[in-house]
C-alpha cells in the first residue's frame, strides 16, 4: 500500500476488513489451508504523482479550464526544464486545427493546442503521446441530458494521464524522444458554437460534416495525431482518451479499450495492463468494414456514425486513424479510457502506469525496463501471451 504516513492506520484497518473470517463455502469450493497475507506499506511525501493525476480529474470545470490546465502542463515543463509549444485561440483557426477550434469556440476559455518535447542526443525513435483535453463536455449543441452530464468534468482524462505519465517517465530518465501532445478545449453551448450540419476542415485537410457536436473527442484528437505526424515526425502515435460510453460496453469497467494497426503492439498493451494493473483489452480493427459507417454526401466524412449498434467505440477509434491515413506507415494506438478513469465519484488515475509500463523499453528504470513488454528481445511477446493464457486455463 502506498499512502502518507497519516494514512498508514486507516489503510491497514481497510484491508483488514477486505478479509472476512466467517464462511460456510464447502471444503471444494475454497481452500482449506490457512493463509497469510503480508501487507508491505510504502510512506510518500504528500506530493506525490498519482495525487496530482487525479486532482486534475476530480477539479470541477469551473476551477479547471482551459487557462488552468495549461498552468499544469507549464508546471511540468518547469520542473523538467522544458518551454511548452502552445498553440491557442484564433492561432489554431489560421493554422488550420479545424477539429480543436470548432469544438472550443463556443467557451469563455480558448481551446489550445500544447506540447511537452523531451528530445535526447541518441534517441532512435519518435515516440508522441496525444490526450483528450475536453476540460468539459456539455455535448454542444447536440446537448447532454440532466443525467448524462454531471461527471463531463473528467472528459480530461486522457489528457491528464499522459501530463502524469510525461512528468514520471522523462524524471526516471528516458533514452527515446518523446512528446506529450494535448488537445485542450471545452465543448460549450453558445452564440458561436459548431451547429450540427458545419463542415469544418481538420489539420489533416480532410473535411468533416459535424452530425454530433457530442462526438467532439475525435475532432480534437485528429488535429493530435496529425501535428504528431506531420510536424514532430512521430514513428509511433499513441492517443488516449475518454472517447465513448460505448467502450465501458465493450470491455468494462475495469479494462481500457484498445485499438491499434499493430499486432505487436495490441498483445504488448495488454501484457503491459497486466504488469501495470491498468487493465486493458483489445477492440476490433477493420477500418475495411467499419469506416464507411461516416459516409458524407457533402464532405470527406461525417463525425458520428450512421448505426450505433456496430462496433461503436471501434469506428469512434477509426475516425482520429482516418486523419493519420489507414496507410500510414508508423505505428498508431488509440486507448479509450472512458470507463476505467472513474471508481464511482473520484478520478484513478488510470492511465499513468499503463504508458510507463509499455513504453518502459526506453527507460532509464531498470524496473520498467522489466515490465516493459517490449523490451528484452528474448521475451516474444506472442509466446508469453501463449503461457500466460494456458497459465490462466490450469488455475
Ligand atoms: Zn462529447
Amino acid at each position: 500500500v502506498v499512502c502518507e504516513r497519516s494514512d498508514v492506520f486507516a489503510s491497514a484497518c481497510a484491508v483488514a476488513r477486505a478479509f472476512p473470517l466467517f464462511t460456510r463455502r464447502s471444503a471444494s469450493s475454497r481452500r482449506t489451508e490457512k493463509k497469510h497475507v503480508t501487507v508491505e506499506f510504502v510512506v510518500v511525501d504528500s506530493d506525490g504523482v498519482p495525487v496530482h493525476i487525479t486532482r486534475i480529474v476530480d477539479s470541477p470545470c469551473s476551477e479547471m479550464n482551459t487557462n488552468h490546465f495549461l498552468d499544469e502542463i507549464k508546471a511540468v515543463g518547469s520542473e523538467l526544464g522544458i518551454t511548452p509549444v502552445i498553440i491557442r485561440g484564433e492561432e489554431l483557426k489560421q493554422r488550420g486545427f479545424g477539429g480543436i477550434y470548432g469544438v472550443g469556440k463556443a467557451a469563455e476559455h480558448p481551446p489550445a493546442l500544447a506540447v511537452l518535447s523531451h528530445t535526447p542526443d541518441g534517441a532512435t525513435q519518435t515516440i508522441a503521446w496525444v490526450g483528450k483535453g475536453i476540460v468539459y463536455d456539455t455535448g454542444g449543441l447536440s446537448i447532454k441530458g440532466k443525467t448524462t452530464m454531471p461527471g463531463m468534468k473528467r472528459d480530461c482524462g486522457g489528457a491528464a494521464a499522459i501530463l502524469g505519465a510525461f512528468k514520471a517517465t522523462i524524471k526516471q530518465g528516458f533514452k527515446d524522444n518523446l512528446h506529450a501532445v494535448f488537445c485542450l478545449a471545452e465543448n460549450s453551448v453558445g452564440p458561436t458554437a459548431t451547429r450540427p450540419d458545419d463542415i469544418h476542415a481538420l489539420y489533416s485537410g480532410k473535411t468533416v460534416e459535424i452530425n454530433n457536436t457530442d462526438a467532439e473527442g475525435r475532432l480534437v484528437l485528429a488535429d493530435g495525431v496529425v501535428y504528431a505526424s506531420k510536424d514532430l515526425s512521430a514513428d509511433i502515435i499513441l492517443d488516449m482518451a475518454t472517447l465513448t460510453g460505448a467502450q465501458g460496453i465493450s470491455t468494462g469497467k475495469y479494462h481500457a479499450a484498445v485499438m491499434t494497426n499493430s499486432e505487436q503492439w495490441e498483445v504488448a498493451c495488454v501484457r503491459a495492463g497486466r504488469s501495470s494493473g491498468d487493465l486493458t483489452h483489445p477492440l476490433v480493427y477493420c477500418p475495411e468494414l467499419h469506416f464507411s459507417e461516416f459516409t458524407s454526401a457533402v464532405a470527406d466524412m461525417k463525425n458520428s456514425v450512421a448505426d450505433r449498434e456496430n462496433a461503436q467505440s471501434s469506428c469512434a477509434g477509426l475516425f482520429i486513424g482516418s486523419h493519420l491515413g489507414f496507410d500510414w506507415p508508423g505505428v498508431w494506438v488509440h486507448v479509450d479510457i472512458a470507463s476505467p478513469v472513474h471508481a464511482g465519484e473520484r478520478a484513478t488515475g488510470f492511465g499513468v502506469a499503463l504508458l510507463m509500463a509499455l513504453f518502459g523499453q526506453a527507460s532509464d528504470d531498470s524496473m520498467l525496463n522489466q515490465v516493459s513488454p517490449l523490451g528484452a528481445p528474448a521475451n516474444k511477446p506472442e509466446d508469453q501471451m501463449e503461457r500466460d493464457c494456458k497459465r490462466r486455463r490450469l488455475v
